[in-house]
This record gives C-alpha cells, sequence and structure tokens, in this order.
C-alpha cells in the first residue's frame, strides 16, 4: 500500500492541476457500483474557511502544533492552517497534487500514508473530506491506527470526519436493505473520470461513529465527537489512550 497515481491515471490530479492553471476545470465524475453517478465540483477542492463545513471549520480551529494534511488534495485546508501559523506538511500519493501544493506554497510531499518510512511526528493529523475513506474497508483500520500512531507525537490527536451512510438503505418505514454477510455497510468502491482520464478502480470507507469508536478503542484510541454535521456526517477527534 505504498504505491502513488501516475498522471494518466489521475482524473482528480488532472482537474486540480486544471483549474489551478486556468481557473476552469470540466467535471470530475464519481462511478460506482452502488450509486448513480455523481460528480465533485472541482471549485470545492480549492475552498476557502468560509466555504468549508462546519464540521471542517471546527477541525481547523482544534488543530494543535504541527499538522499532517493527510490527503491534502489542492491543499485548501493546509493553506488556512499556515496562515494561522501552523507548520503543516501535507501528504498525496497524487504527483499533479502535490506539484500544484508546492506551487501554492505548501510543504507537500509525495508520501502514500501507509509508507513506513515516513517517521516524522505531528501534533495533528488531519483527515478531511472522509480522508478515513483510504483505509477502504473497516477491517484494515487497525493497520491505519498502528501507522498513525508512529506519526503522532506524545498527546498528538486524530480529526477526522466521516458519515453514517445507513440512510441510503433505509427504507421509508425504517428498516434498511442491507446485507449483512457482505461486510460493513459503509464499504463503497469508486471510480473517478475526468475528459479522457479514467483512474483504477479504488474501495472508498464511510463510518458511523460508533463503530469508528468501536475500532479505534480496540486499537488504543480514546474517540470522543466533536460536532454533529447537517447530514449524517460528524467530526471525530481521536488521542492514544494513555
Ligand atoms: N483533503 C482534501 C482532498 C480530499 S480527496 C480536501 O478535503 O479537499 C482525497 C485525497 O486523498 C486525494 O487527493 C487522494 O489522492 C489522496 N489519497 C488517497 N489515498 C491516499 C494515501 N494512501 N495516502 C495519501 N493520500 C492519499
Amino acid at each position: 500500500m505504498n504505491s502513488t497515481i501516475a498522471h494518466d491515471k489521475d482524473p482528480m490530479g488532472r482537474a486540480i492541476a486544471d483549474y489551478h492553471k486556468t481557473g476552469k476545470a470540466g467535471k470530475l465524475r464519481v462511478l460506482s457500483s452502488m450509486f448513480y453517478e455523481d460528480e465533485i465540483p472541482v471549485p470545492t477542492l480549492f475552498r476557502t474557511f468560509d466555504k468549508m463545513p462546519p464540521q471542517e471549520q471546527a477541525a481547523i480551529e482544534l488543530c494543535r502544533g504541527r499538522v499532517l494534511d493527510m490527503g491534502a488534495g489542492a491543499g485548501c485546508h493546509s493553506l488556512e492552517l499556515q496562515q494561522r501559523g501552523h507548520d503543516v506538511v501535507a501528504i498525496d500519493i497524487s504527483e499533479l497534487s502535490v506539484q500544484v501544493m508546492k506551487e501554492r506554497g505548501i510543504d507537500a510531499r509525495l508520501i502514500n500514508f501507509f509508507d513506513e518510512t515516513f517517521t516524522e511526528k505531528f501534533n495533528t493529523i488531519l483527515l478531511a473530506m472522509n480522508g478515513i475513506g483510504i483505509v477502504g474497508k473497516a477491517e484494515k483500520l487497525p493497520q491505519f491506527f498502528q501507522n498513525a500512531k508512529r506519526l503522532l507525537a506524545p498527546g498528538g490527536q486524530i480529526l477526522l470526519d466521516s458519515s453514517d451512510i445507513r440512510y441510503i438503505f433505509m427504507n421509508d418505514d425504517g428498516s434498511m436493505d442491507i446485507n449483512l454477510a457482505a461486510g460493513y455497510y459503509g464499504e463503497v468502491d469508486y471510480k473517478m473520470r475526468y475528459r479522457n482520464t479514467t483512474g483504477e478502480p479504488f474501495d472508498w470507507l464511510y463510518i458511523d461513529f460508533d463503530t469508528l469508536s468501536m475500532y479505534a478503542n480496540e486499537s488504543g484510541f480514546n474517540c470522543e465527537k466533536c460536532a454533529d454535521g447537517e447530514h449524517y456526517d460528524y467530526l471525530a477527534r481521536l488521542t492514544v489512550k494513555l
């Protein structure tokens, strides 16, 4: 899991690079076997603090000390945190996005979160826009926590937002169409497309707060909810148990 994404397989990176260069971009399409086709409006990847949803604003305000912006994309959170005086390192597996972030004045590195040779220490690890999604499957959460422990300075914290996507499977009477044998219901498959660039399919995890807490506890983390979002989403703060 230490890989990075090449230019020709990187729709989001291309969209970010286009928008950075020209102020415009085409449609960044998100395809899944589980949902109708969706779209990520590219300007939202360049959002400023006032355009961020409340739980992201809360996350920014809870950041302390040296911050790792994990899966930083166009670097919108890194820029805001830098302006607030934080020492910030942004990592991403997209070469194109890392290049854009460097041009925007961010200390951005082409590093996969799971790369064990990355051993710097941070007071805060920020995973914005459901960054925890990178684990793909709930069963990989222990590996995520192990990596996070390696990167956290003593007393450090993880800030992440995610969503409980059970509403997607809910019927009008409140019952749910979920196949319990198929694994955790927040595990989704995605593929992105931008102009003529199609990315590799990938697994992405949305996790409800209770399930996250359970995994966090098993891996030696405390997990507290800091804010509820507007649509089954929330912000959580995790710290290593003493
Ligand atoms: N945090 C940004 C971008 C979110 S999109 C924002 O809120 O706007 C998710 C980003 O995570 C993408 O840029 C993707 O390239 C990156 N990413 C996915 N897997 C990763 C991994 N294992 N390590 C580091 N970055 C990763």
